[in-house]
């Protein structure tokens, strides 16, 4: 018993201490998904243990964020917060407890987006704003008048007729996602505070002594209720009383709609769920409110949420799971890298189960063990990574993790490079692992692609003693592939006619095909610009390759030392006299526009009707030049579907975009 009213002691110590930085310092230390993890273990621990729960526990009040800074105001009525839903099992619960209150009659719902801002109450007198104040603790929040002055979309006095004589708005006061980037460009520049969401730049420009600096900060407002509605109750639904707040001047979001269905509910929540990262405002799940004001007042409130609504929450880019094992991968050029394999997560819809641990180091970083708990988030919306560790110190099950000394796959001694800290098999095409991998990578989409040729069908041909190096594929007949389960006539005809088709390629695919340490797509680019042929590249010096921009010391040490070994000059002009550079003239004189001569160019999003390295080729043989980031010397962005923050960064600063279709206007 002790211990479980110490494990609660230590949970509620440390939601308080998050609750600190987020709510007070507006500069949270950790993620919502990892405050959400600990706030539902601790209601988990006080549902099985009722006799520990306290008035102070942070499952029985709102995080506050009072400072002195500010006078007190005091709520008319508490401003409490909402309770959450986080998948539709958990909405149909709200739903049997609503009907349970209002024994069984037929329930309309009000359904808006949950903005992610400040919560503000908005006192009007006469139709005259009086006094403005933060949530606070729910009942006293922070006197904030002075700043909310300045908030452009909040009227000062409201307009048309029946204004009644007192009435308290609430709503949310929130920041633009483009209006937050530049502002953190800006502080950039000058040194100043950096904000880590939209959501904490609103709080942190809301609470100013100095109303000047929020005037600044363009803040914007959404009503979603009322504290009073004076001389007016006989508007009787919650959605009629928002659009009374509209008339009168009051901004309150469009994306508003009644229903009684679940499901039409569910198709809300799953429209704004992909909708939100196309919207220039943060929102993190939607409000249902039961409509009918007299059924509100029957269902009531308890300490911290009404009971009469829920906010469903989307489900967040980052979840916590747990660390099941680790695996060991030979890449094709003998680098061991960790696996970390956990129990399967849904980030934005889709199932995950592992993550690259990239290197020795980030496992000793971490400190992480098997059975650890791990917060997972998809870096730029794809790539799973493992970004921090919640440990479980009493948890006996954790068990260490032993990075190997010899390799999982040939069973050779590995060596450690304390320089690049990585740990290799040098064992080289020796290692069925990274001759599988280099063949496969040899004749990959983006080098000398063979549709159709996986890595499954490699294996087999090297198991098979058919193939050693890419070179053997060029003289591969019909008979050997028939040798492999699965491919007969058809498909052997269709691979040996795709292998010669892959002898016509271009300088670029080539370079990046020899699979050079470190030599990716892009440094191949630039060295098939530097040098025309294959010969030159191959009698480069050092020093030229030092001085081609973007490659730095340790690349063409790379480039230098792979050209130096007499087995991969041999491959090499042996390949030559295989393959043939060529140009696809009819693909380059449909496509070729001088429009993109030079140019500076950025994607982002998905695009429908070509792949990205499918456009990024193309553009590239037009002579554009293809960049990651957004910045003010970038001439063109293009954008495709659900596209990223890149899209917002070019609106703000002004950079010509089209979009997929004008993209095909240009190239067609
Ligand atoms: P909340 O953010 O879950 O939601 C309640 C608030 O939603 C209301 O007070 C209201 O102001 C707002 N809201 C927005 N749109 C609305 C609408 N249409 N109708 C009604 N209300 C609407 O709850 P909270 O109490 O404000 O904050 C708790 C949350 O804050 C946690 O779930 C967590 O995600 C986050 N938090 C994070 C940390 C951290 O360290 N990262 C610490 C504390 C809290």
């Amino acid at each position: 018993m002790e211990s479980i009213k110490n494990k609660i002691d230590q949970l509620r110590k440390k939601i308080l201490k998050y609750e600190y930085f987020y709510h007070k310092l507006d500069q949270p230390i950790v993620s919502d998904a990892e405050y959400d993890y600990l706030l539902s273990q601790l209601y988990s621990l006080e549902l099985k243990n009722k006799q520990f729960i306290t008035s102070d526990s942070p499952t029985q009040r709102i995080g506050s964020n009072l400072i002195d800074k500010f006078k007190k105001s005091v709520h008319f009525f508490p401003m409490l917060s909402l309770d959450n839903a986080f998948n539709l099992k958990g909405y149909l619960e709200f739903e049997t407890r609503i009907k349970k209150l209002v024994s069984n009659s037929v329930v309309n719902y009000c359904c808006e987006l949950k903005i992610d801002g400040i919560a503000v109450s908005l006192i009007y007198e006469r139709g005259i704003l009086t006094r403005a104040s933060t949530r606070g603790d729910g009942y006293v929040g922070e006197n904030i008048t002075k700043n909310v002055y300045t908030i452009k979309s909040i009227p000062l006095i409201l307009k048309g007729s029946k204004i009644p004589d007192r009435l308290e708005v609430r709503g949310e006061v929130f920041m633009l996602k483009s209006d937050f980037k530049s502002l953190n460009q800006t502080n950039k520049s000058n040194k100043e505070k950096f904000f880590s969401n939209p959501r904490n730049a609103a709080a942190g420009s809301l609470r100013q002594i100095d109303s000047k600096v929020t005037a600044a900060r363009n803040l914007m407002f959404f009503a979603h209720g009322y504290g009073f509605f004076k001389g007016m109750e006989f508007i009787k639904t919650h959605y009629d009383r928002l659009m009374k707040l509209l008339e009168w001047g009051i901004p309150v979001n469009k994306n508003i709609f009644i229903t009684s269905s679940y499901l039409e509910i569910f198709n809300f929540y799953k429209k704004f769920e992909k909708k939100r990262f196309f919207i220039d405002f943060d929102i993190d799940g939607i409000v249902i409110k039961v409509n009918s004001i007299e059924l509100q007042k029957k269902i009531g409130f308890n300490a911290k949420h009404p009971r009469w609504a829920i906010a469903f929450k989307f489900s967040s880019k980052e979840i916590i799971t747990r660390l099941n094992k680790v695996k060991f991968q030979v890449g094709r050029t003998g680098i061991i890298t960790p696996v970390a394999y956990f129990d399967p997560i849904y980030i934005s819809g889709v199932k995950i189960r592992k993550a690259s641990l990239y290197n020795k180091n980030e496992i000793e970083k971490f400190q992480l063990c098997i059975n650890d708990f791990v917060i997972v988030r998809r870096c730029g919306d794809v790539i799973p990574k493992i970004i921090r560790i919640i440990k479980n110190k009493s948890d006996n099950n954790s068990k260490k993790i032993i990075f190997p000394l010899f390799c999982p796959i040939c069973g050779s001694k590995l060596l450690e490079d304390e320089k690049e800290k990585i740990v290799r098999c040098n064992s080289g095409l020796l290692c069925t692992a990274q001759k599988e991998k280099s063949l496969h990578h040899f004749f990959s989409k983006n080098a000398l692609f063979i549709n159709g040729l996986g890595p499954k069908i490699i294996s087999k041909l090297i198991k098979k003693n058919l193939v050693n190096s890419p070179i053997d594929f060029f003289y591969l007949k019909k008979d050997d592939l028939k040798k492999i389960d699965k491919i007969g006539d058809k498909k052997s005809t269709k691979i040996i006619s795709t292998i010669d088709q892959s002898r016509n390629t271009s300088l670029r695919n080539f370079i990046y095909a020899l699979g050079i340490f470190s030599v990716g797509e892009r440094i191949a680019e630039k060295l098939s610009e530097r040098y025309e042929s294959m010969d030159a590249l191959i009698h480069s010096t050092l020093i030229e390759l030092e001085n081609i921009d973007g490659i730095g010391k340790i690349i063409a040490f790379n480039i230098f030392n792979y050209f130096s070994i007499s087995k991969n000059r041999v491959l090499v002009i042996k390949l030559l006299k295989e393959i043939r550079f060529s140009v696809n003239r009819t693909k380059q004189k449909k496509y070729k526009k001088k429009f993109f001569i030079g140019k500076k160019i950025v994607l982002t999003g998905k695009f429908v009707s070509f792949s990205r390295s499918e456009i990024k080729n193309i553009l590239i043989e037009f002579g554009a030049k293809i960049l990651n980031k957004v910045s003010k010397s970038t001439d063109l962005l293009i954008y495709g579907e659900n596209f990223g923050s890149k899209f917002f960064q070019a609106r703000q600063l002004k950079i010509h975009m089209i979009n997929e279709e004008e993209l095909k206007i240009f190239l067609i």
